[in-house]
């Protein structure tokens, strides 16, 4: 049947090279539109991206990289051509198509995959599939169902697996429209189409699709759902075949071994180890929260005293430099402090290069308006408000500056 599924691109085995006729050279804003009387190139249509490859002028042997663009036999050649430059092709002349074939059998694998997951998501889950995408950087299908779970994907693999390897045939009818309705197809057809391509996978689907497929499903190999998502309120599945899928199952396998690994158990017992490790972290976490409590309730009492003896009420001030304390935990004590002897602490972390100063609850200082100039002076970058506030300096030798300039104002 002479139709647009008549060109070379839509038939399996690939061919991978043809001679052909330039039937039109245009200029095009970045570089050349060569039209072709025929076209070994897929071009981008239906979630399944564009083929690559090159046209090779057959008189001199030039041969530039080329992409389909606008319609079915139209290549672009990109580059800076300058304005006045020979167009590369004449009208007439011979020219030589070549295909990437690597990236059309990777996308041919993944869109007849597709076929196959979406007919099952609808098949297990009653689940339409409403869009789907391939790409350089994964595959996915929007199923319309508002949940999906790992019982869910695992089952839906099984059946997709069951199908591979069956090895079921893909057979295209191309036919009238009044003639495809009869197909219990999956999706609606396409409107104002002379003719049309139904996609059956034998007995299970039936799609209409102007993609490229393969002639059975056993060269898919295998499918992988690798995730999904909430998205749009359906859900998102991310999916692998063929080569990808191998290669995401060796890469996960890679990354349970070295996690395995670390953690000194076999890969089965992983989820065992990590649930075990979780609670041990929380509760050190419980532990180490009361210990800071316990640890700022003793500085409150070293410090107590020695605030008191300072000066009249409302003049007393604690500051300390700590050496083997974190930002956190001198935060801590500040605070403490200011709660419980009712005066500010200027308090600085040495391992974290952090002054932190604290005003008692109700007093009527604005440490923000009082001590940031201060921090400014001296290389610090600090932020906060009335009763907080805290910097970070270059060097312990400014943060110790620092520290002392701000005990003197209270
Ligand atoms: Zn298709």
């Amino acid at each position: 049947m002479d139709s647009l599924f008549s060109s070379p691109c839509y038939r399996w085995p690939v061919i991978d090279f043809m001679e052909t006729e330039v039937v039109a050279v245009e200029r095009a804003d970045s570089g050349w539109l060569v039209t072709t009387a025929d076209t070994l190139f897929y071009p981008e249509g239906g979630g399944q991206p564009a083929d690559w490859g090159s046209i090779m002028s057959v008189n001199s042997g030039v041969r530039y990289e080329a992409r389909p663009s606008g319609h079915e036999a139209a290549l672009l050649i990109q580059g800076d051509f300058p304005p006045d430059s020979e167009p590369p092709f004449a009208q007439g002349d011979r020219a030589a198509l070549s295909l990437d074939r690597e990236r059309r059998v990777r996308h041919t694998i993944c869109h007849t995959a597709q076929h196959l997951l979406s007919a099952v998501l609808l098949e297990l889950w009653q689940a339409p599939t409403v869009s789907m995408h391939l790409g350089d950087s994964g595959n996915t299908v929007d199923a319309d169902i508002s949940h999906f779970t790992a019982e869910m994907a695992r089952k839906t693999e099984e059946t997709v697996q069951a199908a591979i390897e069956a090895d079921l045939p893909v057979i295209s009818h191309i036919c009238p429209p009044e003639d495809a309705v009869n197909f219990p197809l999956r999706r609606e057809l396409p409107q104002g189409e002379d003719t049309v391509r139904v996609v059956e996978i034998q007995g299970v689907d039936f799609s209409p699709c102007c993609g490229t497929h393969l002639p059975s499903l056993g060269k898919i190999g295998l499918l992988r759902i690798s995730g999904w998502e909430k998205y749009k309120g359906k859900t998102r599945i991310h999916f692998n075949a063929g080569h990808d899928a191998w290669a995401f199952d060796s890469a996960l396998r890679d990354t349970l071994v070295e996690a395995a690994s670390i953690l000194e158990v076999n890969p089965p017992e992983l989820p065992g180890r990590i649930t075990a490790l979780r609670d041990h972290a929380a509760e050190l976490e419980k532990k180490l929260k009361a210990l800071s409590a316990l640890w700022a309730e003793g500085e409150v009492s070293a410090l107590g005293e020695a605030a008191s003896e300072r000066a009249a009420p409302g003049r007393a001030v604690v500051s300390r430099s700590y050496e083997k304390c974190d930002a956190e935990l001198v935060t801590l004590a500040a605070k403490e402090c200011s709660l419980k002897l009712g005066v500010p602490a200027v308090f600085s972390s040495v391992p974290s290069l952090t002054l932190i100063c604290t005003a008692p609850k109700g007093s009527s200082l604005n440490l923000k308006e009082l001590l940031l100039p201060v921090f400014s002076a001296h290389q610090g970058r600090g932020g906060g408000g009335p009763s907080m506030v805290r910097g970070v300096f270059d060097s312990p030798e400014d943060l110790e500056k620092c520290r002392l300039e701000c005990a003197v104002p209270f």
